[in-house]
């Protein structure tokens, strides 16, 4: 699929469940969001069907998301039906690693590929501060499981937020390099709860700031890209394995190498993580109307918008020159 900008689309982020069982600062209201019923939620059948259908298309890439996807039941059964029965030729999974250490060994049987693991503290407390609950020793865990699963590259993302846990990129990093994983510091978005709780624009901390801090500990060199690498700049460290990478959505946008479509829990396609607007695939899938499924990714596709727009209002712009971002 190419869309109106000759971007080829080629990779599906597949969000299972619009559960989780933390609400982080920057992304989930802590009051109690009443969850979508059951039956709004598309079943593994419907998102398998969804899947083999994108596979068709051109999608080779997928990456299951949330909410938070191991809270979804039977997401191992859900990750065997997807390799059993489309086309993918990298299967991973982004997960806050609550329950990683229980399912590693399992999603990987099951044929998952990779995991990324959000960890954006050290300091079980601020963890649990940052995270609104949780356990840093559990993720912790998970992400010692996930290696020896073979669950390969790991990738940790950290969010980075001025005030909260600025004064920890040097240990991040370094937890990171001595043990080979990937750790990617990732610009906060104003998006969901980054805005609602204030932490949009004032915790903003542009990639190119974060990567002055840590070079000026590290001699940074270039590093090639790891599997699956998406839009960031990746660095070594000389004698370390593992990598460092920069996500800049605001300060370096990617939107003209984007390469996504969103698929949410409750089968709306949408065309960028920042527009809520979508195209309803469920009921097509639920009356098997694969012709209807077959258009609807491809109008989906054909309305992706050139760009986040995120520099583009007035206010934003504003924020951005105060940030030097
Ligand atoms: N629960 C899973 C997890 O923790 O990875 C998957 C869903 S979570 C929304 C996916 C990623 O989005 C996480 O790495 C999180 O850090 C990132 N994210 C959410 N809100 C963000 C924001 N306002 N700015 C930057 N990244 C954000």
């Amino acid at each position: 699929m190419i869309d109106a900008q000759g971007r080829p689309i080629h990779y599906l982020r597949l969000s299972v469940t619009d559960r989780c069982n933390l609400s982080c600062l920057y992304c989930r209201a802590e009051a109690r969001v009443e969850p979508l019923p059951r039956e709004d939620l598309l079943s593994f059948e419907e998102i398998v069907r969804a899947v083999k259908i994108a596979c068709e298309l051109g999608i080779d890439r997928v990456r299951i998301t949330g909410g938070e996807p191991l809270v979804r039941q039977g997401i191992c059964g859900l990750i065997r039906m997807l390799r059993e029965n489309c086309r993918i030729s990298d299967l991973s999974l982004s997960t806050n690693g609550l329950l990683l250490a229980d399912l590693a060994g399992e999603l990987r049987r099951a044929g998952l590929n990779r995991v990324n693991v959000s960890l954006d503290s050290l300091k079980p407390d601020r963890f649990r501060t940052i995270a609104r609950g949780g356990d840093l020793a559990r993720v912790l865990a998970g992400i010692e499981r996930a290696r020896e699963a073979g669950l390969a590259p790991i990738k940790l993302n950290t969010v980075v937020m001025k005030g909260v846990n600025d004064d920890e990129l040097v240990d991040l990093a370094l937890f990171a390099l001595e043990r080979g994983l990937t750790i990617r510091f990732i610009e906060l978005m104003p998006i969901g709860e980054a805005i609602t709780s204030g932490l949009w624009p004032t915790a903003h901390l542009s990639a190119t700031q974060v990567q002055q801090r840590l070079a000026a500990e590290f001699h940074l060199l270039p590093a090639e890209a790891t599997p699956g690498s998406g839009p960031a700049r990746y660095f070594r460290v000389e004698g370390l394995p593992g990598r460092i990478g920069f996500i800049a959505p605001l300060s370096a946008p990617f939107c003209s190498h984007c390469n996504r479509i969103r698929l949410t829990a409750s089968g709306e396609l949408r065309p960028c993580l920042a527009h809520d607007h979508g195209l309803s695939l469920r009921e097509p899938l639920r009356k098997g109307d694969e012709d209807r499924v077959k258009a609807l990714f491809l109008q989906a596709v054909g309305a992706k918008p050139p760009g986040h727009g995120w520099g583009e209002d007035r206010e934003t712009l504003t924020t951005m020159a105060d940030l030097g971002g």
